[in-house]
């Protein structure tokens, strides 16, 4: 569904991806791993069109996509759920949830409500907060409220940049269960993640970044049994 190739991209003199290549699968979960300052979430903006690649492509169902903007790429089914979540704080949660849709099919009205009720149903505590400033949600409901925004739009492939980021573990596990179901409705999961033991346990594949560059690849439960990658690139105990 989506293949990446050598992809570099720099930020003036740094080197943020140094020619990672990485392929992901339709109906897959595939999780990115690294340390902070991997490249990770240079990834899956260059992906979304948030930055330019200096060279390398990016096909998703073979077409090239590298370079296209955000919008371009959104409408092609790609949805890209930022770190941080970036919900608009001052806006009800179901503002939040329109804006999602409004890019690709603002006047169908129809449709835009239909998914509006999916939404809810999916997360039933953003339908009884429908009303509620965004800003006042809890970390873990504002994380909900992200992935659904992303979800407006009906897209085949979901990017999740750290979806775990600030949660209580209880949180976390919640969050795991709602991308697992994800996959089981059909939507295929680009997965980063700093919390490389969580993100691995439910991911079909997965791909460690390190300075810009994969340095190892191989199916979730490969790389948790791998002590090369949890303890030399990630330092954690195994
Ligand atoms: P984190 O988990 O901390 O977000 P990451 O793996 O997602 O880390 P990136 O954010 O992609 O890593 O950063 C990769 C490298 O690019 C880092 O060395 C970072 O300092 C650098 N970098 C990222 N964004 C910029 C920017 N806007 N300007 C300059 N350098 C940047």
């Amino acid at each position: 569904m989506l293949v990446i190739d050598d992809l570099k991209v720099s930020y003036g003199q740094a080197k943020a991806l140094q020619g990672a290549s990485l392929k992901v699968n339709a109906g897959e979960i595939v999780a990115v791993i690294g340390r902070n300052g991997a490249g990770k979430t240079t990834l899956l903006r260059a992906v979304s069109g948030l930055v330019r690649p200096s060279s390398g492509s990016i096909k998703f169902h073979g077409r090239e996509i590298a370079g296209l903007d955000p919008d371009a790429v959104k409408r092609m089914g790609i949805s890209h759920v930022p770190q941080g979540r970036m919900i608009f704080a001052d806006q009800t949660v179901e503002d939040n949830l329109l804006l999602g849709a409004y890019i690709i099919f603002g006047k169908d009205k129809s449709r835009v409500m239909a998914n509006l009720e999916r939404e809810y149903a999916r997360f039933p505590r953003l339908a009884e907060r429908r009303k509620q400033l965004a800003g006042t949600l809890s970390g873990g409901e504002q994380q909900m409220l992200a992935i659904s925004r992303g979800l407006m739009t009906d897209p085949p492939l979901i990017a999740l940049d750290e979806p775990s980021l600030g949660l209580a573990p209880i949180i976390v596990e919640q969050i795991l269960k709602n991308i697992l179901d994800l996959k089981r409705q059909g939507t295929t999961v680009l997965l980063v993640e700093q919390m490389a033991q969580a993100a691995l346990q439910v991911a079909d594949h997965g791909y460690l970044l390190h300075t810009g560059q994969v340095k190892a690849y191989g199916t979730g439960e490969e790389l948790l049994g791998s002590q090369e990658v949890m303890r030399r690139y990630l330092g954690e105990a195994v």
